[in-house]
Order: C-alpha cells, then structure tokens, then sequence
C-alpha cells in the first residue's frame, strides 16, 4: 500500500468524482489519463475504492453478477430532473432538445434553481441551511435502491430516490449523475489504464502490475481486486486463487495455418482438439448451484437450462470450474450445427421451447478448478486427467475430441476429419511443463487453425468500429461505410486498418443508425488512433468480423504504424463485412500484432 494516507477518511466528496469525470472528458491522451486516475486514487479511501472503480466504469457492479440495471426510461429521468429543479417536464425537455445531451440540461436547470434559490433568500432574507456535501457512499447507495427497486411500484420508488439524489447534488454533480444513469458515461477508461494507475498508488509502482493484472484475470472484477489491494496490499493478491462464482478471464489462442510451424511452436508435441462452433461458457459448479459465463463474462446461466441440469448431474466434484464450447446440434442424427443455429436458439423467447427446438451438446476442454485446488497454474496434461477424472462422459457433456501428435500429417488429418464432422478447425495445445493456463491472455500455448485458412481469401478478422461515413446514391441519408480498427493491447489503444462498405444487406444498412447512435460521440474516442477522419465518431464497443482480398500497407491508416515501413501502417484490400460478433467486446478483437503476423505470412507465402 502506498505510504500516503488518503485525503478523506472512509468516504470522499462525490464531486471529487465528478471533478475527475469533467477532466476525462477533455483529454486526448492514455497517459493524461493514468495521471488523473492517480490523483483520484490517492483521494479516495481504501474502503470506497471499489465503488469509485465502478462508478468509473459507468456501472455499479461487474455485469457478470447478473443484477439488474438502473431500468430507468427517459421519461422518469425528465420528470426526476423537473421535480429536483422546480421545473416543469416541458421544460427540461425542450432543453435537452436543445442541447441533445439531458446531462447537460439537468446541470443548467440546477444553476437556474440555485440563482432563484439565491435571490429569493436575499429578498426574504431567511435562513438557508447549508447544505451537505453528496458522498460517493451516498450516491453509490441511491443509485443501487434505484436499481434494486423490482416489480410493482418500484417506477415511483425509483423517481423518488432519483429526484432526492438530484436535489442534494450540485450542478455539475447532477450533470454525471443524470448521465450515468442513462448509460451515457462513457468516460471511455479501458481496465489496463486504472490497473496501471492502481500499481502507481496502491502497488508501490509499476513493476507489481503483472501481480494486479494476474489477479484480475482469475477474478474478473477489477472493484473486488483493488479493494483487497487498498486494504491489504498487494501481498494479498499474490496468493489469490479462483473463486467458484466469479469469472476467470478466458485464456485465448494464437492462429498460424501451417502444421510443421504450429508444432514447432508449441514445442514439438500437442494435443491437437476439435474446435467447435458454439459458444464458450465457463461452468462454475458449487453443490446444486451452477453459473455459466459466456467469452465475454456475461452471466448466461438462465439461457441454458439443459445445460445446467447435465453440469448438476455430470460433474462429479463438489466444486468445480470448467471450460467448454455449448454447440448446437440435429436431434435426428446427432450432427453439430452452425453457430448461427444457435443464436438462433438465443432469440427465442420461450426458452423451454426453444431448448427442445435446438437441443446442445457440450464438449469440455479444461478445468480451472476443482475443490480447493487451483488448476490454472498447471499443465494441460494434468489439467486434462483431472478433468477425465470428475467428468461423467454422456452424449451431451462429453470431453472435446482430441489426439496427442508431433506428426504435421497426422495433424492435417484430423483437422479434416474435424471439419467434416462439423467443427470450425482444431486448436493446436502445448502439453510441455510450462503449459499453464494463461487467464485472460492471447498467447501461443494455444494456436487456432481455422477452416477459412484453406480457402482462397485471407483469414477473416474481428475489427471494431471506431467511426461511420454517410452513404451516397441508395445510401444516401444513411450511413455508408464503417471506420474499422484493431486492438494494441500493448498501448490499450484501437488503430485504424479499413473502411468497409461492402457485404452489408440493406437491412443491415438500415440497422445501423440504430446501432450506433448510442455510441456516437463528438470527437474522436482518446483510445483511437487515427488519420483518416469519419464523418462521425464512434465509441469503440461494436465489433465485426471482415474479410477482404489481402493485407496491404497503407498510409491512411495506424495499425502497426512505422513498424514495417515509416509512415505507413497495415490495411486490408477490398474489405467485406461478414457478421457482427456479439459474443465480442472491442479488446476481444484481433490485435494489431495479429495483422503484423499474419501480413508477414502473407509475404512469406509470396516470396516462397
Ligand atoms: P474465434 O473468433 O476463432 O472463435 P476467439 O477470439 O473467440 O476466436 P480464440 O482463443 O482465438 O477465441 O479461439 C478459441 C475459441 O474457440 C474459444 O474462445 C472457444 O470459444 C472456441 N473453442 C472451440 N473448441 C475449443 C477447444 N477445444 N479449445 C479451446 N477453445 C475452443
């Protein structure tokens, strides 16, 4: 822990808060960031850390907990700010017409009250009381009864709370409240920037960030993780173990298309595994208690029944944390499905029917866990026995198909045998001593060898949208054409790699105002690096998987600027939009060193 104490004791000022979020807002850089966060942090009490982490985050809790939201419509927040000001509802809303942002219009309206509040004391010369400064308890508070607030009567709970909390707040202070609950923060401060800021203050610097970050992946909750690092130093994280009901941060792979390389890589001998075409869930068992967390974290517990109901029955240790892939498959002659299927399966309403409709199977791939024990810090191939040793194997939760191999041949046949039974490809494992499983990593224990590889285009990639261009001719009125960009995981920052207009639908077309207003924003987004200007700017959040002809280099665009050529960056040749992926977040999408990879192949195949 930092020698310095913090400035208040056990709570702190919100408009210490809502200070910071002023400044955020204005600054175009990561590391102005850190500095702000750090001198947030060294504000704030160890007790309230995680609630200011949070509230940073424009949540009140991690979304995997599954708690509701603030589920609160923009009519009770007009009629919340009217009530709070002394205003009436046509009033704040042909302001916020007017200003399009109702934040700022709650903030105006509160300076207007305070005036004629000022005013009206001088001329009646009566005694005001002063008032109490809001806390970050005391916001975090309301804001939770305003989420908790359930079922019948609770539309008026909610509007009460909210007119109270806005009452109290100053100006400024109502401005972010009004935003937050929208859902309209959008401070943009992605996870690796406060960890960098929280080694500063709580760590002792930066070298214990790979401690903070190590705890973070196998506790997906950076509230909870600071929290113990505020209050018991970073001691306390080393020995942090998985906790069955909080989600561990996905270990992900590496891709490459030849089999020699992809052996020599994972060091001569594999397992080499069927990957599937489902989705990833982690299955966390405790008794008769089961949470499924989908690739993203996502509580998914409630969209399958079934599965829930095998893991009861089929996972024999009393505690338990398993990986999978949840695949869709033809009850008539037990074929696997599309993934399409079964997102299918995900829109239906009715989920009982929609289990019989389109039934799932499960394939486990690895245990992280189980009683008492950490797996995650041993190799596969014990990760693997342990798995075979409390898994009953059936029809429907089986272990995924795989051999152990140092042959490139016998590894092409099986990738084929894979894809003909319905598989995506297979992933190549590294079975050595040091094959751990990497928590929340990208790293080249694990190489992805996908079906696309063998066709005749380059593999498709998953970009996030950063900006938008309005159309011309049929699209004209709409928008045209996408920004699309990478992740640099190493800067936390998203580089452009291409416009695409090609491949959408009209439907798709028409969906897009829609989807992106919500992250529309002024200015370009801090965490984007960009040369090319869109006619709007984009938060990013929604990502796509794309295709095109071949990577080439660019000057109009960022990713791996400088790297292979000064000046110019990687891009992609005739782009086509496959698919939205939303079992995807923006730090989920490929990465810029992923390009740099696979640009690299692209010419090794040229010149060979
Ligand atoms: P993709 O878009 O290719 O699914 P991804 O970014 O979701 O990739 P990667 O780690 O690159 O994740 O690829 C592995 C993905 O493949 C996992 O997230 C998982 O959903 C799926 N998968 C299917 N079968 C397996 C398996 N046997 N082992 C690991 N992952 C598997």
């Amino acid at each position: 822990m930092s020698n310095e104490k913090a400035s208040y004791d056990k709570d702190m000022p919100f408009k210490v808060l809502a200070e910071t979020f002023e400044r955020i807002e204005i600054i175009s850089s990561r590391t102005q960031m850190t500095v702000l966060l750090v001198n947030l942090f060294k504000k704030t009490p160890p007790e309230i850390i995680d609630k200011v982490i949070y509230l940073l985050q424009g949540r009140l809790w991690p979304e995997w907990k599954g708690l509701p939201e603030l589920g609160v419509g923009e009519k009770t927040l007009i009629k919340a700010i009217a009530l709070a000001t002394q205003s009436t509802e046509s009033e704040v809303e042909s302001l916020y017409k007017s200003l399009g942002d109702l934040g700022r219009a709650a903030e105006k309206l509160k300076l207007k009250y305070e005036e004629r509040m000022k005013k009206q004391s001088m001329s009646i010369l009566s005694f005001i009381p002063v008032k109490k400064e809001l806390t970050v308890n005391q916001v975090y508070d309301v804001l939770s009864r305003v989420a908790l607030a359930q079922g019948e009567g609770s539309r008026d709970i909610k509007l009460k709370l909210l007119a109270g909390l806005l009452s109290d707040a100053s100006p400024k202070e109502a401005k972010y409240i009004v935003r937050f609950v929208e859902g309209r923060l959008r401070l943009g401060i992605g996870d690796a920037t406060i960890m960098d800021a929280l080694a500063i203050v709580y760590g002792g610097g930066a070298h214990t960030r790979p401690i903070i970050e190590r705890a973070y992946n196998l506790r997906a909750d950076l509230g909870h993780v600071a929290k113990i690092l505020a209050t018991q130093g970073v001691d306390a994280l080393k020995g942090i173990k998985p906790q069955v009901g909080i989600p561990i941060r996905p270990m992900l792979a590496e891709r490459l298309s030849d089999p020699n390389e992809m052996l020599r890589k994972v060091g001569g001998e594999a397992f080499v595994e069927y990957k599937y075409d489902g989705e990833r869930a982690q299955i966390h068992k405790s008794g008769d208690k089961i949470w499924i967390y989908s690739r993203r974290l996502e509580n998914i517990t409630y969209q399958y029944p079934d599965v829930v109901e095998y893991a009861r029955k089929y996972i024999k240790a009393k505690e338990a944390i398993v990986e999978g892939e949840i695949v869709a498959y033809d009850p008539d002659t037990g074929e696997l499905r599309p993934f399409q299927e079964l997102m299918r399966r995900k829109r239906k309403h009715d989920i009982h029917i929609a289990i019989k409709e389109i039934p799932v199977k499960v394939f486990l791939f690895d245990l992280l866990y189980a009683d008492g024990e950490d797996y995650t810090v041993k190799p596969l191939p014990e990760r693997r026995a342990k798995l075979e040793e409390i898994i009953e194997q059936t029809e429907v939760f089986q272990i995924a198909e795989y051999i152990k191999t140092r042959d490139p041949e016998e590894l092409e046949k099986f990738f084929l045998k894979a894809i003909e039974d319905g598989a995506e490809g297979v992933m190549i494992k590294a079975i050595h001593r040091n094959a751990i499983y990497q928590a929340g990593t990208r790293g080249w224990l694990w190489i992805k060898y996908k079906r696309d590889y063998k066709s005749e285009m380059i593999d498709t990639v998953d970009l996030v949208v950063v900006g938008a261009f309005y159309g011309r001719g049929r699209r004209g009125g709409k928008f045209g054409a996408l920004l699309m960009a990478a992740y640099n995981p190493e800067k936390d920052v998203f580089e452009t790699v291409c416009k695409v207009g090609s491949g959408f639908k009209d439907e798709d077309i028409d969906k897009l105002p829609e989807m992106l207003k919500p992250y529309i924003i002024d200015k370009k987004h801090p965490r984007v690096v960009a040369r090319m200007q869109p006619d709007v700017w984009v938060t990013p959040a929604l990502v796509a998987e794309i295709i095109g002809a071949e990577l080439t280099l660019s000057p109009l665009h960022t990713c791996c600027l400088d790297v292979i050529k000064p000046g110019v960056g990687i891009s992609i040749r005739f782009p086509r939009f496959i698919r939205w992926r939303p079992d995807k977040g923006p730090e989920d999408a490929t990465t810029s060193q992923e390009l740099l990879e696979m640009y690299k192949r692209q010419l090794k195949k040229l010149s060979g």
